[in-house]
Parts: C-alpha cells; sequence; structure tokens
C-alpha cells in the first residue's frame, strides 16, 4: 500500500499519509511536527484525487501483467526539488 510523504515548508520536517490511515481526519493533513495544515480543501478536492488516481494507475500495471506473476513495474511521483536534489548528488 502506498504512502504520501509531505514536506512542511513552515518547519522543514516531512511526515507520511498511509492509504490505510484515516484520510478525512484532521490529522492527516495537519503537520505533527509544527501542527499547521494543509486547507481541508485543497486536501479534499486535490491531494486525496492525485493519491487515489496513483494508486489506480499502479493497480491497472499490476492488472496488465499478472500473467507473469510478478508485478513488473511500479510508478512513484517524485516532486521536482527532490528530483533536482537527486541529480546533484549523481
Ligand atoms: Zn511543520
Amino acid at each position: 500500500m502506498g504512502m504520501l510523504r509531505i514536506h512542511c515548508e513552515v518547519c522543514g520536517k516531512t511526515w507520511e499519509v498511509y492509504a490505510r490511515d484515516d484520510w478525512k481526519s484532521d490529522n492527516a493533513r495537519t503537520c505533527p511536527h509544527c501542527f499547521e495544515s494543509i486547507d481541508r480543501q485543497t486536501w479534499e478536492q486535490s491531494i486525496l484525487p492525485a493519491f487515489g488516481a496513483m494508486q489506480d494507475a499502479n493497480r491497472e500495471l499490476m492488472k496488465d501483467y499478472c500473467g507473469y506473476h510478478i508485478q513488473k513495474y511500479k510508478v512513484d511521483y517524485i516532486e521536482d526539488y527532490e528530483v533536482s536534489a537527486m541529480t546533484e548528488r549523481e
């Protein structure tokens, strides 16, 4: 099961929300370090559908290749600044 890693630019820390967690709870969208929280409307209308769409996409990949007995592909979305941090390290 997937998870979201949320970077809090207020305190510079991160937290994770797992698919099995209660998405609708205020806890899920609140930074556990500084207690700032993501706007409820943005969370429900943008973040959750995007997460669901990625999960669905991976389920489709799994279905396409289920005859192989292994899941051949999984997709992670990595935000831009992490991508540049990775390429800088190379
Ligand atoms: Zn924070």
